[in-house]
């Protein structure tokens, strides 16, 4: 979240300025026109005719609004600029208008917990969840975009569900905000116990006893500086963003790439996970499904320090 009040402030007055542009329907049409467009490129007269305005007055108007910001005059006629695009592509993702619910979908993993069947669903509150019907497991969940469902039959749906997540997750971990680009904060935080009650830092987060892994020993706390985006990746999700990593986990017969996320125990497993060091927080995770005992420790810099290994 961005620190200061006032200069959030400015940007939600300068966005909402930007969002009163685009509040005429004329507009929407004009942005869509020029995203069908042959060539991305319509002459003024095309671009009335496609959007079917007989008002020439409303039409140039409505045009000259958008002008220089989503929209722009080039030799070949009118294109979107970029925050044009960015506009469509909200639209597109769905999360603004569509509602839609999946499954649940039986999966060909299995639950870690009981080895019962886990299931996908995708529900209208914009959460896609991997559980397992027999013991209420919460193998993964994250959020996921209408626009992930359309056009994907169910089991497209769910490959596109585990790519995006890795995505996210890959470019929060490098700082980098996957939503506006902003810079991330990061922080290897564990949960500290005290007379049976979590008072870790990161229970006075809001949600977190809503989070998935809530039972893992530690966690990265992701915020962004920018936008409303935080949450918390779980820490062996660092292994998946270290080519030395992933090739030491060739090595011991773990493709990370052909297996989905809800079946990386080192990812999802809360067992695998366990804090070594406090100060400065050092984190071990446990190659749990390797044929040897491998696992590899995490510093507060996310930098891999140390790679365990026994044969059995
Ligand atoms: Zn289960
Ligand atoms: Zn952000």
């Amino acid at each position: 979240m961005a620190s200061d009040p006032s200069e959030r402030v400015q940007a939600a007055t300068d966005a909402e300025s930007a969002f009163m542009t685009l509040s005429h329907d004329l507009r929407l049409e004009i942005l869509l026109a020029l995203w069908d467009a042959p060539g991305f490129s319509l002459s003024f007269s095309e671009l009335r005719k496609t959007v079917g305005e007989r008002d020439s007055g409303s039409f140039t108007y409505h045009l000259s609004e958008l002008q220089d910001h989503f929209v722009a005059k080039t030799d070949e006629g009118y294109e979107l600029q970029y925050p044009g695009h960015r506009v469509l592509d909200a639209i597109q993702s769905g999360v603004f208008h569509e509602q839609v619910a999946v499954g649940p979908v039986e999966l060909d993993e299995h639950c870690r917990s009981c080895g019962g069947r886990l299931t996908f669903t995708y529900d209208t509150d914009y959460i896609a969840r991997i559980r397992c019907a027999d013991c209420g497991n919460r193998a993964l969940e994250w959020p996921f975009d209408p626009g992930g469902i359309a056009d994907r039959d169910d089991d497209a749906i769910v490959a596109a569900f585990d790519r995006r997540t890795r995505l996210v997750w890959s470019c929060a971990l490098e700082g980098v905000c996957p939503f506006c680009a902003g810079r991330i904060d990061r922080e290897l935080t564990r949960r500290v116990h005290e007379e049976g009650a979590c008072i870790g830092v990161i229970e006075q987060l809001d949600r977190y006893d809503e989070y998935f892994a809530r039972d893992h020993p530690a966690v990265v706390a992701v915020d962004c500086d920018r936008c409303s985006f935080y949450s918390f990746v779980p820490v062996g999700v660092v292994l998946l963003t270290r080519p030395a990593v992933t090739g030491r986990l060739h090595d011991a017969g773990l493709e990370v790439r052909e297996t989905p996320l809800w079946d990386l125990g080192f990812v999802v497993d809360a067992g695998a996970v366990s804090v070594r060091e406090t100060d400065p927080l050092c984190v071990e995770v446990s190659v749990v499904d390797a044929p040897e005992s491998l696992g590899f420790t995490v510093g507060d810099s996310f930098e891999v320090v140390d790679e365990t290994t026994t044969e059995i």
